[in-house]
């Protein structure tokens, strides 16, 4: 049992079963979720021998840090962790201006195969259970306590795809969310997806408060299907069409993803054709130089293409904006997370 896998009400009946008074639940969760503690001995409040119970019986350790990288220009972290069954997975933090922002898993690998993507190239393993995604949260949140920082937003952008992992990646930002426990706003999260439309229709029928972006990096079918191949199942039509029932039950803006790839998808003319595709939904496109992996052939844009690409896009009404490349010297970039000790 991990501590982090448990709701309220599951740690009160316990705490409870173990004779305990119910306000000890109450400490318990102040202690992990306010101030960050992450073993039994540092809750100081409760007797002594509760904390050898909460030791005996839940595991406390659920992310073991096993390789820390910075990048050269010092803003961007990567940590690797091992899981409690060995198995590995990376979250990075990004500094920039004011902003705190965590990149973090939800899945050992990804089972949709795209092929620009070194967790894609890696196959699936297994879902994060909810506390495995909270842990990553939680680490960092501790880590920027310790220098009087806290994390700003959270962007479930890591290895995986949570739309696949659903149910665990929303019970992780529901327990986030709790005002008596970690308290981070649901428009602090952003979830980016492949493009799994009934799970886009569910997000939208829930009228969650959360981001939502959407990869899209293709307009015509046969190019996104040889990149993405979750597009053989959903189609361009039918992701976008979800996407518009999105924007209307929901009112958000929507992100569309873009990895632009020298001669691949980054010429006017497909500028031109994705904002024909996104005329009158509220969205905007954010493009970002493609990172490189080891299982692609691919070469990233130039500054000079992308910048055509992204006027083409905002002179047919479509904002756009060409995302820094953040932290490529420790491969901690997006799409080149594979939990490998480089
Ligand atoms: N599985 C989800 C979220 C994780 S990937 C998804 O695909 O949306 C996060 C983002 O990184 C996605 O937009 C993905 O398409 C993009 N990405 C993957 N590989 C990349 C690469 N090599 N360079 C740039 N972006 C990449
Ligand atoms: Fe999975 Fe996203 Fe990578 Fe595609 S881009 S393989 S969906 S993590």
């Amino acid at each position: 049992m991990l501590i982090y896998d448990l709701d309220f009400s599951e740690l009160t009946n316990i705490v409870s079963s173990w004779g305990q008074p119910a306000f000890r639940a109450r400490q318990i969760w102040t202690g992990l979720y306010k101030n960050f503690w992450a073993a039994p001995d540092e809750f100081t409040n409760l007797p002594k021998e509760l904390r050898e119970k909460l030791a005996a019986e839940i595991r406390f350790e659920v992310l073991t840090p096993t390789l820390k990288l910075d990048s050269s220009d010092g803003q961007t972290r990567k940590t690797l962790f091992k899981l409690p069954d060995d198995r590995q997975i990376e979250a990075v933090l990004m500094r920039y201006e004011n902003r705190r922002t965590l990149c973090i898993s939800t899945q050992v690998g990804c089972a949709m195969g795209c092929t620009f993507c070194a967790t894609g190239q890696m196959g699936f393993t297994r879902h994060l259970s909810s506390g495995e995604i909270i842990a990553q949260v939680l680490y960092y949140a501790r880590f920027l306590h310790a220098e009087n920082d806290v994390v700003t937003n959270v962007v479930l952008m890591g290895m995986g795809e949570p739309f696949h992992n659903y149910d665990n990646t929303m019970t992780a930002i529901d327990r986030l969310n709790d005002p008596q426990g970690y308290n981070f706003g649901a428009r602090r999260f952003t979830i980016s997806t492949s493009g799994l439309v009934p799970a886009i229709r569910q997000f939208a029928s829930e009228k969650r408060q959360v981001n939502l972006a959407v990869s899209l990096h293709a307009v015509e079918n046969t190019l996104r299907s040889s990149m993405m191949p979750v597009n053989k199942k959903y189609d361009v039509e039918a992701l976008i069409e979800a996407c518009r029932e999105y924007v209307e039950a929901t009112g958000r803006r929507i992100t569309f993803e873009w990895a632009l790839i020298n001669g691949v998808n980054d010429t006017p003319e497909q500028a031109k054709k994705l904002a024909i595709l996104l005329k009158g939904l509220l969205c905007h496109v954010n493009a970002i130089p493609l990172n490189p992996t080891t299982g692609y052939e691919g070469k990233a844009t130039t500054r000079e293409r992308a910048d055509i690409f992204k006027q083409v896009l905002e002179q047919n009404g479509i904002p756009c904006t060409i995302r820094i490349r953040r932290g490529i010297d420790i491969q901690a970039g997006c799409g080149q997370l594979a939990a490998r000790a480089t």
